[in-house]
């Protein structure tokens, strides 16, 4: 086994391996990296666009459950939320339900795979403590279908991010997500060809870098990124004058593959990410309709094909 490193060469010390229930073969064992700095991950203030809307999933706990320890004070994630029953976290922090499965969604959506707590404390600091899973699961009275998306968006990060090099196997850690060019500090300090490797091939980094969609090597391509070029193309019949339009799209925001079901307006909502985004002319739903309507032809046309896959922030 060798010792997990960071690209910066910091060694983590410690990890735990998670099993997330519900997911298949090789999908199902996960290595949850425990001691990354938390401090690297930026954590969005609440109150932006339509989370208030998210926050308040209507759950709530059974005042007779004796695994929870009920408080008085308010929700402090979201002060906002009713008066059902105020559970304590681990860290010490009063939720609900509704608020703590918001607050975690929202956190996926931006490519976090670590659960921390929002509150403030009385310094006016964000509390920061991290809650695995397993507790956000229980405390969030998470429903099958949540835990579904949980654990498959929880499992896709942890891919996109950590990968063993093909060179010296050490478990490394992507920072620039829309880059394939990988430095491995180890295998450089050995000089071996996986100094630089392409992390979607696996093989010694060939041609110009940095890329997101491919290397030079024979064969490296992204399926999606194949699929987004070479989708058919569709007409929506209740947009008249649009079309032909590629029927695949990747989300401009978090960057998933989407299909239109043709029938009703030219406006989608990211399965993952819940913007709501124009399939036709690829601008937020918002902006495409300060000039449009949802039924009628974008001011700024057809959005060509896309030639690379949008990353998270
Ligand atoms: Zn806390
Ligand atoms: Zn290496
Ligand atoms: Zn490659
Ligand atoms: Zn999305
Ligand atoms: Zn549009």
């Amino acid at each position: 086994m060798h010792q997990p490193l960071t690209p910066s060469g910091a060694v983590l010390t410690s990890f735990s391996l998670v099993i997330f229930p519900g997911l298949e073969g090789e999908t199902r064992r996960y290595r949850q990296f425990c001691d990354l700095p938390s401090s690297r991950y930026s954590l969005r203030v609440r109150g932006h666009g339509k989370e208030p809307k998210k926050m308040s999933v209507e759950k709530a706990y059974d005042p007779s459950d004796p695994s929870f320890k009920f408080v008085d004070r308010p929700d402090e994630i979201d002060p906002l939320q009713d008066e059902s029953c105020r559970a304590e976290m681990s860290c010490g922090h009063a939720v609900t339900p509704g608020s703590l499965t918001g607050w975690c969604r929202s956190l996926l959506s931006q490519g976090q795979f670590k659960f921390t707590c929002p509150a403030l404390q009385p310094d006016g600091k964000k509390c920061g403590a991290e809650w695995s899973y397993q507790e956000v699961r229980r405390f969030a009275l998470l429903t099958a279908e949540e835990m579904d998306h949980f654990e498959k968006e929880l499992a896709r990060i942890v891919a996109a991010k950590f990968k063993a090099c093909p060179g010296c196997k050490t478990y490394v850690e992507r920072q620039a997500l829309d880059n394939l060019c990988f430095r491995c500090t180890i295998c450089k300090e050995s000089g071996k060809p996986t100094m630089q490797f392409c992390w979607q091939c696996l093989r010694p980094w060939k041609g110009r870098a940095p890329r997101s969609d491919r290397c030079d090597n024979d064969k490296c391509s992204d399926k999606v990124l194949e699929l987004l070029k070479r989708c058919d193309t569709m007409t929506l019949s209740k947009v008249p004058g649009v079309g032909p339009c590629p029927s695949v799209r990747a989300c401009p925001k978090c960057g998933i593959k989407v299909e239109h079901d043709k029938k009703a307006c030219k406006n989608i909502l990211c399965p993952r990410c819940k913007v709501e985004f124009c399939f036709v002319c690829l601008k937020l739903k918002k902006k495409c309709c300060e000039t449009s309507s949802s039924y009628t032809a974008c001011s700024s046309g057809i959005a060509p094909r896309q030639t690379a896959i949008p990353t998270w922030n």
